[in-house]
Parts: C-alpha cells; structure tokens; sequence
C-alpha cells in the first residue's frame, strides 16, 4: 500500500499512537486531533508591474490549554491547509516537550518568494498581518519566522499591527532585528539547540562528537548555523557532505563550514562549490554513513522507500516532519537514534519564547544568558524523551509525542474542557 504522506494525516497518526499508549479518553482524543481554530484568507498584493495578485494565506491556532499559540509562518509554493494544519500539530508538541507556557499555531502563504521582490514581500506581508491581526497578539497567538521567512519579513508585520492595534507592542511577534526588539541569540538558536541534543545523546551513545562525521541535508538558516555550530559547542568533527534544494557536494577530507556558508550566501547554492571531491543527490546525502545526520529542509524525506538505506547513528531533525511513520519504525529497529524534529528543533521557539518574555517586559538579556538558558531548557527536555523512551521501551518520537501530549492532556483536564 502506498504510503501516507499528507503532513497533517501523519500528524494525527502520530498523535493517535501516543494517545493509544497513554490511555487518553475519546473526547480528548477528539479534542487534540484537530486544530481548535483555522482561518483561510486571501491577500490581494499590487505587484510591480501594477496588477494585483491574490494570494492564499492561513493560520492554524492548532491548540491553547498550556498558553497562547504560538508558530512561524511559511512562504512556500507547496503550503496548504494541511501542512500549516500539521506544522500547528507539531508546534503544540514543541513547546509543551521544551515545557514552555506556550500552545502551538502555524501560519503560511502559497507564493515563490524566488520569485517576489523586496517591494512585493513587504507588500505580502503587511497583507498578510492586515487580515488577521485581530486574531493575534501576545496573549493569543504569537507568529514568528520559518521557511522562507525572516527577520525583516517579522519587522515588516509588527509594524503593520502596532499601525492597527495604534501602540508599541514588540511580543506580537519573534525573530525581530534585533534593532526592533529580537532577543540575542535568536538567530542561531534552532541549529544551537539541536546541538545541545546532540551533545547529550553522543554521551549515551559513547560517540565522540569531535571525531565525529556528520553531514546536513538542506542549507537554509538552520543547516548552516548546525554546520558551523556543531564544531564550535561538540569541539570538533568533519562535516562530509550538505545539500540544498539544487542538489548535493561530498568531501572525505571534509568542509571547512565558515567557507561552505559564505559561498552558499554569496552564490545561492552549494553545487558548484570548487573544493567539493564530487556531486551527490540529496538521496545519495542522506543514506551516507555519517555519525550524525541532520536533515534540516522539509517534510518527508526518509521513508519507508530509503529508511533501510539510512546508516547514521544519530539523525537530528532540525526540519519539521522529514521521517515517515513507517520509516520511524524501520530506523528503529535498525538501532539509529532519532532525534525527533518537535525536540531537536524546539531551540527556535524556546528563544522566541524569551524574546517574547523580553518584548513584554521591555528589558533585553544578554547573550550568554540566553544561551545558557536555551541549553538547560534542551538537556532536560531531552532526558525526559530519552527516560520515557528507556522506561516504555518505544521509539525516541514516540516517547517525545507521550512526553508532550500528557502536559497538554493535563492542562485540558485542569481547565476542565474534559
Ligand atoms: N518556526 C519555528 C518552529 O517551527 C519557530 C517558531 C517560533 O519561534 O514561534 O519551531
């Protein structure tokens, strides 16, 4: 039989084995397998050659028992309800596994930004804010960035709701320039926190990060910051191959990471690095025998076709959803220790989380701070997955799912909703 791939039916196939285990009862089973509220709208954009353009756009407010929704927003030609439905899904998971007083949302636009000037993203979204800003706010539901997405796309849409809302108001929204209220540290925190992950399960697994071959899958801002950062937190390792949407280089020898990403900003994309020894695909990338794998760009990229060919020891996953029920299983079973994306990239979110603690009380940390914060924050959420995982004797993303779900089942009990 072919395989599920709808991000969101993974989802809740996900969420119902957990809710299996847990013994969870019906209502709330029902309850926290749909989003609580979605909005779907369309943005009429005036594009450069005068013509208007309209754009579908949408935001998920997925589930609120622990706090108020919070999630990025993607821009990508592929979105639609159901992967914002999913990613909205995984959010809730986030921050409750990362135990931050926060619920899960997700936002996205169907567009290529490829394909946009800096005129029409400013344009896209302003829009985009324009329409459902009255659903937003602090206390309600917090957007940030995410594929596609960045810190100037974020100052763009605060200020267009404080032009709405009439006041300052920096916590409507995380990953700010810094010169607009962005918390120290934001930036790199996704790739940072993934690392510190990495860091705790390389001590149980008796690895040694700084002999370590690790290699990344997708060269946006969380794969650059884990290849330059695994070195610099793990005191070491080779970084043996990257790939990005174009395709993939390898180097026995290994990269220099600093030079990689400089040439990837300057020239858009690794492949035509002169000082890689040859081109792979991005398949050929992942079914490499790396200590580490980090697949870090998009959904669905190990399943139950190439799990069997999957020969890391690690895979952190800094993307959302890159690994398929089945292929959980069979990754299992092959005895590679699975990160699990809702884990291994919570970092992000945790340091939105102080950004928005900062935004609201007008009083910025310094980096350190942040830093040591976001570490102790991702080592414990990790040996409560790694503890679940020993004690039920389930996958790693299991054990993350039965962690994650029990706070928010406990949370709706407690607000009596069930
Ligand atoms: N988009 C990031 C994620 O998937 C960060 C979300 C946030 O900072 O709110 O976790």
């Amino acid at each position: 039989m072919a395989e599920e791939l709808n991000p969101f039916k993974i989802a809740q196939a996900q969420f119902d084995e957990a809710a299996k285990k847990l013994g969870l009862e019906a209502p709330m089973c029902e309850l926290l397998r749909w989003p609580r509220r979605e909005y779907k709208f369309t943005i009429p954009v005036k594009m450069d050659n005068g013509k208007t353009k309209v754009f579908h756009g949408y935001r998920v407010q997925y589930n609120d028992a622990r706090g108020p929704n919070k999630g990025g927003i993607r821009w990508h030609p592929d979105e639609t309800i159901d992967t914002v439905r999913a990613l909205a899904a995984w959010m809730t998971w986030k921050c409750s596994v990362v135990d931050i007083p926060l619920g899960g949302g997700k936002g996205g636009v169907t567009c290529n930004p490829k394909e946009l000037s800096e005129g029409e993203k400013e344009r896209l979204a302003r829009g985009w804010m324009r329409v459902i800003a009255r659903e937003l706010g602090e206390h309600r539901d917090c957007p940030a960035p995410d594929v596609y997405t960045t810190p100037q796309i974020m100052a763009w849409m605060m200020d267009e709701y404080e032009a709405i809302v009439g006041r300052s108001h920096p916590a409507v929204i995380t990953g700010k320039p810094l010169e607009l209220g962005g918390s120290q540290g934001r930036g790199d925190a996704t790739a940072r926190g993934g690392i510190f992950t990495v860091r705790e399960a390389c001590k149980i697994l008796k690895i040694d990060p700084a002999k370590a071959t690790y290699a990344i899958q997708g060269f946006g801002n969380a794969g650059q910051f884990a290849a330059t950062l695994h070195k610099e937190i793990l005191g070491g390792g080779k970084l043996v191959a990257v790939s990005d949407s174009s395709g993939g280089i390898y180097s026995a020898a290994g990269f220099d990471p600093h030079d990689l990403v400089k040439w990837k900003l300057e020239k858009g994309s690794v492949t035509t690095y002169p000082k890689a020894e040859k081109k792979i695909s991005n398949e050929e990338l992942l079914e490499l025998p790396v200590d580490v794998l980090y697949p870090s760009a998009l959904e669905n990229v190990i399943t139950k076709e190439n799990a069997a060919k999957i020969k890391c020891k690690v895979s952190c996953e800094l993307a959302n959803g890159p690994t398929t029920p089945d292929a959980d299983v069979i990754l299992h079973k092959a005895g590679i220790h699975v990160i699990p994306d809702f884990l291994a990239n919570a970092g992000g979110v945790t340091v939105s989380y102080f950004e928005q603690v900062q935004g609201t009380y007008n009083y910025y940390w310094k980096l350190p701070d942040v830093q040591k914060q976001l570490d102790e924050k991702m080592t414990s959420a990790y040996h409560a997955v790694y503890d679940m995982h020993k004690k039920q004797n389930v996958h790693m993303r299991l054990a993350a799912y039965m962690v994650a779900v029990k706070r928010v089942a406990d949370a709706v009990r407690l607000r009596g909703w069930v």
